[in-house]
């Protein structure tokens, strides 16, 4: 087989691969969005039966290998691979323009440029990398109440008429699971729609910092540079992981500005408020206070029963109302929980479509759920204090000083820690039970949550705590 024989056989076998793997996606969405990540693919090499695509970014790599390369390995296989291939993404920093160079010169390794298809039907989009876009989160399948209707109106607003001066920044917070994510991304959906050719980008602030911190190691600072100011909507979701990365916080300001200042339009999620993000910058802070901040509160019953009657419209559309109201009444952390248990009635009933929906049978079905929410409920901040003054031999006086000798910092902290991870109580509420300020609880629960990731013992004293309480590690909030 000479080398031109092997190289159509490689790029052959990943063309049909891909074939096979669009084939399987169940809409439009879900295939642009598949073709624009493998649009960035510069080449393809078949070494010893490994099947390596190049990318022609680190994040574009990094992306596909986590995304999709588990499920084109199965389209590889029927396309006709050998069963031992290994299909792996990754970047090509040499790729920058569109010139395909060869990987490597040996008589054994193929390279190709990959055929892009000669006339693309839809109109192209210049790529930036961005996180997909949820379809179902739009402002549609938002469901207002009292508890997010400023949040909601405000998200509508920059929808409306982004990079204008009092939306933004937009900024919102709230615990976890009451749709932040969800009206972010109705942004950037409804933007899309009203304008496809509108660079927007989706991404969390943890993702932000790994780039960051790549483009750093592989003196890509620039093309991250250019990639971040040449965008029109910048959706930062989770934006309390740039806490982590003192450098990197330089570097959004240093975007933020640059967009700001050119009218783009920036989004925010956070779990707190900005003033309670202590490890902040104080001139990022402000920068987010300069424009629009919106909480997201617990919904109420009437909001409860709304989302779950929404929800239920596709899912269970023959759902009773006394079911319904059932879940409102039982189930009220946050709007995943009741998510799940809607889901845990539909699978029940798609076994057993006959199965009446009694409130004894619904308490069954529903006991973990249930459970949790009742324990979440009866726990209150001086039951943890006095467990864990119990458990360590010490006084609730002492948890509340400000003393700070390590015998009581532990206890202390693990306290703030269980107050903020195990019960739906506000940072305001933890805050005054502990007599301490906000971002003194913050840290207190950042210390716990890094020492819990290395120390054994400490985890083991957690969860001896939480079992007191009938409660295990797993049943953390988020
Ligand atoms: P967060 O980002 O605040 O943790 P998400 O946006 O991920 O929460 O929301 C969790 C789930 O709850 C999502 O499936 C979302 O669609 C749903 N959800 C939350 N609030 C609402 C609401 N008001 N209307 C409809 N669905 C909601
Ligand atoms: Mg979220």
């Amino acid at each position: 087989m000479n080398n031109n024989e092997i190289d159509t056989v490689s790029v052959d076998l990943w063309e049909r691969a891909k074939t096979i793997y669009l084939s399987t996606l169940r809409n439009d969405e879900e295939r642009s969005q598949a073709e624009n990540y493998f649009s960035m693919i510069s080449s393809i090499s078949l070494i010893d039966d490994i099947l390596t695509i190049f990318v022609k970014t680190r994040f574009g790599a990094e992306y596909l290998q986590e995304k999709y390369a588990d499920k084109l390995k199965l389209s590889l296989d029927l396309a006709g691979a050998k069963k031992e291939t290994i299909l792996e993404f990754k970047f090509d920093p040499r790729s920058n323009t569109q010139i395909i160079q060869p990987v490597t010169p040996k008589a054994t390794v193929e390279t190709l440029q990959v055929q892009q298809p000669a006339a693309s039907v839809k109109p192209q989009v210049p790529f930036i990398s961005t996180l997909p876009l949820e379809e179902n989160y739009t402002f549609e399948e938002f469901v207002q109440g009292s508890s997010n209707s400023w949040a909601f109106a405000a998200a509508k607003g920059v929808a409306n008429n982004p990079g204008q001066k009092s939306y933004n920044p937009l900024f919102i917070h709230g615990g976890t699971g009451l749709g932040k994510t969800h009206l972010m991304q109705a942004i950037g959906n409804e933007l899309k729609k009203k304008n496809p050719s509108m660079s927007i980008c989706y991404l969390t602030a943890e993702t932000f910092l790994n780039e960051y911190v790549n483009a750093l190691q592989q003196k890509g600072m620039e093309s991250f540079r250019d990639k971040y100011r040449s965008i029109d909507v910048l959706l930062v979701d989770d934006i309390q992981f740039l806490q982590k990365g003192k450098q990197c916080q330089e570097e959004f300001f240093n975007t933020f500005n640059d967009l700001t200042w050119k009218h783009k339009q920036i989004v925010m999620t956070s779990d707190v408020s900005p003033k309670n993000l202590p490890a902040l910058e104080e001139r990022l802070i402000s920068r987010f206070i300069g424009g629009m901040v919106q909480e997201i509160e617990a919904p109420g019953y009437e909001t409860r029963l709304a989302i779950l009657k929404k929800k239920a419209e596709n899912l269970i559309p023959s759902i009773p109302q006394s079911t319904l109201e059932f879940l409102a009444d039982n189930i009220k952390s946050h709007v995943r929980a009741m998510e799940g248990a809607l889901a845990k009635v539909h699978v029940t009933i798609s076994i057993n479509p006959t199965q009446e929906l009694t409130q004894e049978f619904l308490s069954i079905i529903l006991k973990d759920f249930i459970e949790k929410e009742q324990t979440l409920k009866k726990l209150t901040i001086r039951e943890i204090q006095e467990c864990i003054c119990k458990k360590y031999g010490v006084s609730i006086g002492q948890i509340l000083s400000s003393d700070r000798t390590a015998s009581l910092v532990t206890p202390r902290q693990l306290a703030m820690y269980i107050s903020r991870k195990y019960t739906t109580k506000s940072l305001q509420e933890i805050a005054a039970e502990f007599d301490k300020k906000h971002a003194t609880i913050l840290h207190g629960v950042k210390t716990i949550e890094k020492r819990l990731d290395v120390e054994g013992e400490l985890k083991g004293i957690l969860a001896e705590v939480l079992g007191e309480f009938g409660y295990n590690i797993a049943d953390k909030m988020e």
